[in-house]
């Protein structure tokens, strides 16, 4: 099989696996208690605390373990929100192709009385911080803006909006998920209030992640109960998950550049290879994206059969199109950047792995040249479109 959806999620690394039965078996104390098991499960969180701290600039004390991505999204922007309302803030700028941990969140805090600007996303898949600039009020008390997209895997001028937002004095949060482990960050370089990011998008475990909160940002808790977290989360920790996540994102850090070296010429080579089926588009800028996303729109087809088609030949892929129980809604993330329905339904998104190869994207290139035009062989739409019936929409 070919695994190209790491951006869904990962397959664990040898290291964070290893990591984690070792602590299932040995540090299986309590970190609250007293006694020596207990103690060194409390050390083994704090060293992991400060592992993960130094690989992204920050300050042991300014990460906060949760259950993952989605939960770190919420906690930072309640917290934001939280924070603005109390001095009467009530207005937040985030963009119109989030995750939805961020765009429910905030849907939920409209319907509180918050007022939402969801900035636009060019055709490009970029945010103009010129734009964030000029959304910005005097009630503005959050920005959000990801790091990097999921579907089309666009770099976000993420430097930029955090200089502007220190400046305008507004707390800036970036879900950072699809970003760690991949491409450098620094928040102190960067600027980032707050930022979230999820261990199984690295190769560590799912179910664990964490949110970094620069010092002096009061966080309301998700999670009511004992003091763990210095009583900003509640639960006994989970001990093993936590190790395998700095394990992961150590080995990540320590091969960065490698890794993303070899996935970029992969990458360029299927991109190359997919933009020779006609009536096709990338979606995303071409360099400023993650060095393993290919993302593409292919007229006349639907996503959910290609992506069948692909499984039943060992290739194991995404479609930015969601179709469940038969309602066919588009990707709000293609929408947001400009494609219109009918192109957005036949997406395809392949997110690689660290160790693909050449060999396995040329599989790739034959596989989706192949399936793209069988599919097309007896597409009503295809025919209208080839017919003359309908105008082609994609060159
Ligand atoms: C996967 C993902 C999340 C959610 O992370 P979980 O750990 O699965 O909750 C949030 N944001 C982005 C951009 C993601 O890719």
């Amino acid at each position: 099989m070919i695994y190209a959806d790491n951006a869904a999620t990962t397959k664990m690394s040898r290291a964070a696996i290893e990591t984690m039965v070792r602590h299932m078996n040995e540090t299986y104390g309590n970190p609250s208690s007293l006694y020596v098991t207990g103690q060194r499960a409390k050390e083994v969180i704090e060293e992991a605390r400060s592992e993960i701290a130094g690989l992204i600039g920050a300050d042991p004390k300014e990460i906060l373990f949760t259950s993952g991505g989605s939960e770190a999204d919420n906690q930072a922007i309640l917290s934001a929100a939280g924070l603005g309302e109390k001095e009467g803030k009530k207005h937040i700028i985030s963009t119109a192709f989030e995750h939805h941990a961020v765009l429910h969140t905030l849907k939920k805090l409209e319907k509180q009385g918050f007022e939402i600007t969801l900035l636009n996303v060019h055709e490009d898949g970029l945010v103009r911080p010129e734009e964030v600039e000029s959304a910005i009020r005097e009630d503005t008390c959050l920005v959000t803006v990801m790091y990097a997209n999921n579907e089309i895997g666009t770099i976000q001028p993420i430097r930029k909006i955090g200089e502007i937002c220190r400046r305008k004095g507004v707390l800036f949060h970036t879900d950072a998920v699809q970003a760690i482990g991949h491409i450098p960050v620094n928040v102190e370089e960067d600027q980032i209030d707050l930022l979230s990011s999820s261990a199984h998008k690295y190769h560590g475990p799912k179910g664990i992640g964490f949110l970094y909160a620069k010092k002096g940002i009061r966080l309301v808790n998700l999670i009511e109960g004992g003091a763990q977290e210095r009583g900003r989360r509640a639960g006994t920790e989970n001990v093993p998950a936590i190790a395998a996540m700095a394990a992961a994102l150590k080995e990540e850090a320590a091969h960065m550049e490698e890794n993303a070296a070899a996935m970029q010429a992969v990458r360029d080579r299927i991109i190359a290879g997919l933009e020779e089926i006609p009536h096709s588009v990338l979606n995303g800028d071409r360099e400023k994206r993650l060095p393993g996303n290919v993302s593409f729109c292919f007229e006349g087809i639907e996503g959910e059969s290609l992506l069948l088609l692909l499984d039943d030949r060992g290739i194991a892929a995404s479609s930015g199109s969601a179709c469940t129980s038969g309602s066919l809604d588009p990707s709000h993330v293609l929408l947001a950047i400009g494609r219109v329905h009918d192109v957005a339904h036949g997406s395809l998104r392949l997110s690689l792995g660290e160790d693909i190869t050449d060999r396995e994207a040329d599989e790739i290139i034959a596989a989706v040249k192949d399936t793209v035009a069988y599919l097309r062989s007896f597409s009503p739409v295809w025919r209208d479109l080839t017919e003359g019936r309908k105008e082609f929409i994609l060159p």
